[in-house]
């Protein structure tokens, strides 16, 4: 398509012509322009009034129109040669606010509120160009004029543009770049998310915390260590939704706790299987409602394990033992363990002992292992709250021992509450 450089400043400055214009005021040779006039009497020679190319009033409507070779410019790129801005004519007039698609080029354009066809910038086009309100679509329009498709980072940021329309995707959008990745534009600029970033149910999101990779804006699933204002604390996007989790899951075989306000990991514990052959397969026909605390009199987690596994040595046991940061498991909680002296008890009881000995109690590490322990157990259960006596007890009040001995049992039962209070 011919497209002409010579152009008026925008606003145009019209040419005062007439019917007497001649190609002199257009900077041509001197001869009379007939286009306008009486074709009849004084037609002019077809290759002059090609020449004609500037406003003129077209004296057939008496409106004015911009000419390029004698003829109205009609579907046709001009440049002004003054500011290189380039607009679109149709039937004689540039448009404005306008989207349109020229075939030469096979692509679609738009004009802006001046008349200048947007290019390096973008743009809002609407659906309906009488009004604006109804909606329409942000685009991006490169400086050569044409319609970003696809990925493009620019103004600070990745964008996503349709492959067809050209629209500024928002919201979440797989992208195939790095193997193929769920990433989230933002409602409102349009821009890619990095690090951490709260999703509104605003456009139909499920809410929640996510965290999007600093570089690709992948989302993030699984563990991840985010800043806090004093330090780092630990939590756990969804594998599936990306959303950070709160209060018990069970992930890769450890039972977690996080905490219901901030999402931070507060129990992460694994539970070693051990097994005994002492233990009675059952309840006899009840269900574990209390939780029982003892102390091994053993100072090793290692001569726990060997006195439960002895067959010829004391016929008792028990469901759990702690030591530190580790917890071994000797009989299931669906069985009954020998671990309090009063068979009916048993068949109702969990026994977790605490590697320790009278002079030298369980630790206190030991018992905020205990603690986590314990408050799993009670969420499995729906207790919001561990009482002694009701749900929690120690062995002493089955059967005549000192056991737990020094442990301390107000400390141990307050830790637990602790955390079952965190998960709720
Ligand atoms: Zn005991």
């Amino acid at each position: 398509m011919k497209r002409t450089t010579l152009f008026c400043h925008a606003p145009l400055a019209r040419l005062a012509v007439g019917a007497s214009l001649t190609l002199a005021a257009l900077g041509c040779v001197a001869a009379p322009v007939s286009a306008f006039a009486e074709p009849a009497t004084e037609p002019a020679p077809a290759a002059e009034t090609r020449t004609l190319n500037g406003w003129a009033t077209d004296p057939a409507t008496g409106e004015d129109r911009y000419f390029i070779g004698g003829e109205i410019a009609n579907c046709v790129f001009v440049t002004d040669p003054d500011t290189n801005e380039r607009y679109w004519f149709e039937n004689g007039l540039f448009v404005r606010e306008h989207a349109f698609f020229d075939a030469a080029t096979n692509e679609w354009y738009w004009a802006d509120a001046d008349g200048t066809i947007a290019h390096g910038k973008d743009v809002f086009i609407p659906k309906d160009e009488s009004d604006r309100d109804a909606g329409g679509k942000w685009v991006r329009i490169d400086d050569d004029y044409t319609m970003v498709k696809g990925e493009d980072c620019r103004y600070g940021g990745w964008y996503y543009f349709d492959d067809i329309t050209g629209e500024m995707l928002k919201g979440f959008v797989f992208v195939p770049s790095n193997g193929g990745k769920w990433v989230f534009y933002d409602y409102i600029t349009g821009q890619m998310a990095h690090g951490e970033r709260y999703i509104d149910d605003a456009h139909g999101d499920e809410p929640g915390w996510m965290h999007f990779d600093g570089v690709t804006g992948a989302v993030t699933y699984g563990w991840m260590d985010v800043a806090t204002d004093d330090g780092t604390k630990t939590v756990y996007y969804d594998e599936v939704t990306g959303r950070m989790v709160y209060g018990w899951r069970d992930i890769d075989g450890m039972t977690c706790l996080f905490d219901r306000v901030t999402g931070e990991a507060v129990i992460r514990q694994k539970v070693e299987w051990v097994g005994t052959e002492k233990y009675t397969p059952g309840r006899d026909g009840n269900d574990w409602e209390r939780l029982v605390i003892h102390t091994t009199l053993i100072d090793t987690i290692e001569g726990v394990d060997e006195v439960f596994a002895d067959t010829n040595g004391r016929s008792a046991s028990a469901h759990y033992c702690v030591d530190g940061t580790e917890i071994h498991q000797y009989v299931r909680l669906e069985d009954t363990a020998w671990g309090v002296g009063n068979w009916n008890w048993n068949t109702r009881t969990v026994s977790i002992e605490h590697v320790g000995t009278r002079e030298n109690p369980a630790t206190y590490e030991t018992l905020d292992t205990s603690a986590k322990l314990m408050a799993s157990l009670a969420h499995q259960k729906g207790w919001t709250k561990l009482v002694m006596g009701e749900n929690v007890d120690v062995h002493s009040s089955f059967t005549a021992t000192e056991c737990p001995f020094e442990l301390d049992v107000d400390w141990l039962v307050e830790r637990a509450n602790h955390y079952l209070a965190l998960g709720q």
